[in-house]
């Protein structure tokens, strides 16, 4: 099959190998490299994307989930055009910002202040820092499996060789690259996700030093891992108890409802991180949460330094604006929607070929899962087969179809569900043509 991908795309490879005379790998993102080249993309438009050599792609990529309205979304190239012509960034406040704050911290229950900043990485490290200034300590629990970003304490044992890694009860922190700060990682606690004991008992062997507790509420990267309500409520209680603040990055998870995953959980963190849609497909990030917390970032209070040249830039804030405003509750309702019927029928095409298979996920994101195992941690899905996934994606790009090479589909508005079947269709083909390596 990669013979075939690459028999159509004569004009990527060109670009690809003048790419890498200048740009390590041809690119400046790991996650877009892919064997034997990635295919250049020319433009998008609403649900699909074109490259470069003529095909049509229906993307369930979407950015890695930023594009919440597809591509070209009228409102915001709008807003946009307007705002870039009237100036793209000022070292002053801007009412846009102010409109896009409000906005986020109706939606969000756990937002009474918020912050812009560049990228969800650095809505992390700004959410770290100001919990470890508002606790004085300075430890940081994470989940194995979790992802937050591309910077060394978060850069622990994200996705970690399980053979390496330890057991469940004594996981070992692994670093994600090379370069990661081994002085930095000391400072990381790591548990399994949707393990109530096992996090209660690093917790409370490590209270004493431990600033925050920081979790994706859906474990993304790791799968779509999606988690108990018992196991957030426990989070809550626990890290209240022990004067841990309570971290929900919600970079992603942030479209699963009007106000994200803890307005759907019904869980209220202390300190939320946004990034991803809320640009309206700029670069953003976001941190909040309680008043009290976020003081320390007022400057009459002189506690906190924050800067950053585009922090909160005109037209971030106003294409934020436009593509946040028309995600309202039947926006929302359209991708859960779209991505319900997904899920639900990627499960008739498991039953129909007689494939024992999961599909994890929640709201307008889902996974495939080559295992039949209950997903429930990052484990459970390191188990399932890397090489099926990344199989089942080249398939796809020959069939017109773009997803996460990982097995992610992400819908946006700018589908309908012919849409979504269209994409199904090319999926049961590819699971039918893959049956003889699928165990
Ligand atoms: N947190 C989560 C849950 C993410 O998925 C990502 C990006 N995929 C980030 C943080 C980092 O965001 P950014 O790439 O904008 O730095």
């Amino acid at each position: 099959v990669k013979e075939q991908y690459a028999a159509g795309r004569p004009l990527s490879l060109e670009l690809y190998r003048e790419a890498c005379r200048f740009l390590p790998g041809g690119d400046t993102r790991t996650a877009t490299f892919f064997l034997p080249y990635p295919n250049f993309i020319e433009k998008g438009n609403g649900p699909y994307l074109y490259d470069v050599d003529g095909h049509k792609l229906l993307d369930f990529q979407n950015n890695y989930t930023s594009l919440i309205h597809g591509h070209g979304h009228r409102p915001t190239v709008e807003a946009v055009q307007k705002q870039i012509s009237l100036g793209s960034a000022f070292t002053a406040p801007f009412e846009a910002q102010l409109r896009l704050a409000r906005l986020l911290t109706e939606r969000f229950p756990g937002l009474e202040l918020v912050r812009f900043a560049n990228s969800g990485t650095e809505a992390n490290m700004h959410a770290l820092r100001i919990a470890r200034a508002f606790t004085g300590k300075s430890k940081i629990i994470k989940t194995e499996g979790g992802y937050h970003g591309t910077t060394d304490v978060f850069e622990a044992s994200v996705d970690p060789n399980i053979k390496k890694a330890g057991s469940l009860d004594q996981i070992k922190v692994i670093p994600e690259s090379r370069g990661v700060s081994a002085n930095a990682l000391k400072d990381v606690l790591v548990v399994p996700f949707n393990d109530i004991e096992r996090t209660r008992t690093v917790i409370e062997e490590n209270y004493k030093e431990t600033a925050c507790l920081i979790i994706e509420p859906i474990m993304g990267s790791a799968g779509q891992i999606t988690p108990t309500k018992e196991y957030l409520t426990f989070l809550r209680d626990v890290t209240r108890q022990y004067n841990i603040v309570l971290i929900f990055d919600e970079v992603v998870t942030g479209r699963l409802s009007l106000g994200g995953a803890q307005k759907f959980y019904g869980v209220t963190p202390d300190l939320t991180t946004l990034g991803k849609i809320i640009g309206g497909g700029t670069p953003v990030g976001a941190f909040g949460g309680k008043r009290e917390i976020m003081e320390l970032y007022d400057p009459r209070r002189k506690k906190m330094y924050h800067s950053g040249t585009f922090n909160g830039n005109a037209v971030t804030m106003a294409a934020g604006l436009a593509a946040m405003e028309c995600y309202d509750q039947d926006a929302v309702d359209h991708v859960n929607g779209l991505g319900r019927l997904f899920a639900e029928e990627v499960r008739n095409i498991y039953h129909r070929l007689g494939l024992n298979m999961k599909v994890s996920g929640e709201g307008s994101i889902y996974n495939i899962l080559f295992t039949d195992k209950e997903v429930r941690n990052y484990r459970d899905v390191a188990a399932s087969h890397e090489e099926l996934n990344k199989l089942l994606y080249m398939l796809l790009l020959t069939k017109g179809v773009f997803n996460a090479e990982r097995g992610m589909f992400c819908m946006s508005t700018a589908m309908e569900e012919a849409d979504v079947r269209f994409g199904l269709q090319q999926v049961e083909t590819a699971l039918t043509q893959m049956l003889p390596v699928i165990e």
